[in-house]
């Protein structure tokens, strides 16, 4: 039997390049799967876009049909927004293209494209941009929200190194985003997430880099934790930008250059990045050496590609994840106790809290220069919920939760939207500070009937709820 949807997902297939796939489909079950296991959602229909062009029929069917519309980069958002129940879903995961002019350092991506797929393409040229530091990751959705990864202490967020994008927006008009183009469109995409408009293109400045870069672990007994990160502290205040040094607190994994005995005990982990040669890398680092009795250490010069993916292995996708975050201008001592005490208390093996080092180049771009306005955040802590199966789900969202309220009075104002789970809608309007108010107007200017809201929402209504939400808090 035909059904009424078919036909008219029939009508959608004839005015697009790409795939329409409805339920039953081969294809479907796969594009519809995105990286946190805990999301398990049907859409009504998935547009599988092959060119830009297809974006505008999959918008106006969407509003013809009254689906809801949801927006797939590479589907690692945490809080799944980019797939729905019953909904229309524009999936780019057939678009990964990265065309680089190396002559003028610059890159232009499509949507669809990871980390992966933008690294090595750019590292062909020995060229790089901050980006994020899970290879898998897809590269719309990471900019959207900002972008941080090992390069940012010297180059800035990924959006600091945004040049220009293509966005579709509400009313299906193509549109380019840039400093000279809708201005305020482009400074709304600068951190304002999906709530613009459908981005068909990103235009990136690139600098050189490698292709190989000095970087690896260093790991330490968690017992030793409180003055491995004490000595952190105090290390990376005169660091240099082009050196990154970041902390994870877990269970070791097996990892080749561990002993056997130390598998699977906790451990601090310091994940150690330079930009430069191997003879200054060693010099530099060379003082983290000595903040503890090392269990085992692999460093050394490596292809930045391979860095990229050094972390994979620890977050594949088919795993339940639930993740929170805080920004910090300083690791003060009852933050230091805070870890260290939820660090002990690991509810799964896949379990860690991982601290991010931001300060740089970051935080000499004015607040309000981009919709992301969290400048004067010098570290992000993450709590990493995760774990196999769904009978662990309780455990594993209480320790999460619990991490993140005990940290909180250590937060700077602003969140970064990227890490937030669906809960944290009422977190919105407090991520965005002062700048809440202009996204709201250019909102209501790109898209007055909110019709992209799964995403970090950006709305009048939203917004009420934050200030109740926050008068609660109070
Ligand atoms: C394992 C892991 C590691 C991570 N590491 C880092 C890191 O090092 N640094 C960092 O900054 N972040 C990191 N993140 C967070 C990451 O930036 C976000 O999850 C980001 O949203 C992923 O983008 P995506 O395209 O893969 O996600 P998706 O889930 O596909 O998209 C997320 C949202 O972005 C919007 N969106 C996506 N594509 C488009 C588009 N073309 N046009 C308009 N809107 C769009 C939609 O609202 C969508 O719901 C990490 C996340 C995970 C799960």
């Amino acid at each position: 039997m035909t059904t009424r949807r078919q036909v008219k997902s029939d009508k959608l297939q004839s005015r697009i390049r790409g795939e329409v796939l409805v339920p039953g489909d081969a294809g479907y079950d796969d594009a519809r799967r995105v990286w946190n296991a805990m999301i398990d959602r049907q859409p009504a229909v998935i547009v599988r876009c092959r060119e830009a062009a297809d974006v505008a029929p999959a918008i106006a069917f969407a509003r013809e049909s009254g689906l809801e519309l949801s927006i797939r980069g590479g589907g690692h958002h945490i809080a799944g927004h980019s797939v729905s129940d019953g909904g229309l879903m524009i999936d780019f995961s057939g678009m990964k293209n990265v065309a680089v002019d190396s002559g003028t350092r610059r890159a232009s991506v499509q949507p669809g494209a990871t980390l992966a797929d933008f690294d090595r393409a750019v590292q062909l040229h020995a060229l790089a941009t901050p980006v994020g530091i899970n290879s898998t990751t897809g590269i719309a959705g990471l900019t959207l929200g900002g972008g941080f990864g090992w390069l940012t202490r010297e180059y800035g967020m990924t959006i600091d190194n945004l040049l220009a994008a293509d966005v579709v927006a509400a009313d299906g008009k193509l549109l380019r985003a840039s400093e000279k183009d809708h201005p305020d469109l482009f400074w709304a995409i600068r951190g304002g997430g999906g709530n613009f408009g459908v981005v068909t293109q990103f235009e990136f400045k690139l600098h050189p880099l490698g292709p190989s870069v000095f970087a690896g672990l260093i790991v330490f007994p968690l017992r030793e934790a409180k003055e491995v990160l004490a000595q952190y502290r105090e290390f990376v205040e005169s660091a240099p930008a082009e050196l990154n040094v970041w902390a994870v607190l877990r269970q070791a994994p097996p990892l080749p250059f561990l002993p056997q005995d130390v598998h699977g005990t906790e451990v601090v982990v310091l994940a150690v990045f330079f930009d430069g040669n191997a003879r200054d890398g060693e010099r530099l680092i060379q003082p983290l050496r000595r903040f503890g009795n090392v269990l085992g250490e692999h460093v050394g010069l490596m292809l930045y590609t391979q860095w990229e993916q050094s972390f994979d292995p620890l977050l594949t996708p088919g795993f339940r994840n639930y993740w929170k975050s805080h920004n910090f201008t300083r690791i003060s001592d009852g933050l230091l106790d805070t870890i260290l005490e939820f660090a002990g208390k690991l509810p799964s093996p896949h379990c860690e809290i991982f601290v991010g080092l931001l300060a740089g180049a970051a935080n000499e771009v004015p607040p309000e220069a981009t919709a992301y306005n969290a400048r004067d955040a010098r570290f992000v802590i993450n709590v990493h919920g995760r774990w196999e199966n769904a009978k662990q789900d309780h455990d594993g969202i209480a320790w999460s939760r619990a991490f993140f309220q005990a940290a909180a009075p250590y937060a700077s104002s602003g969140a970064y939207i990227n890490f937030m789970t669906a809960d944290e809608g009422e977190r919105v309007t407090a991520a965005y500070g002062p700048n809440y108010a202009r996204l709201l107007e250019i909102k209501q200017r790109y898209d007055p009937e909110n019709i992209f809201h799964l995403n970090q929402n950006i709305s009048a209504s939203q917004q009420a709820r934050g200030k109740t939400a926050q008068r609660r808090s109070a």
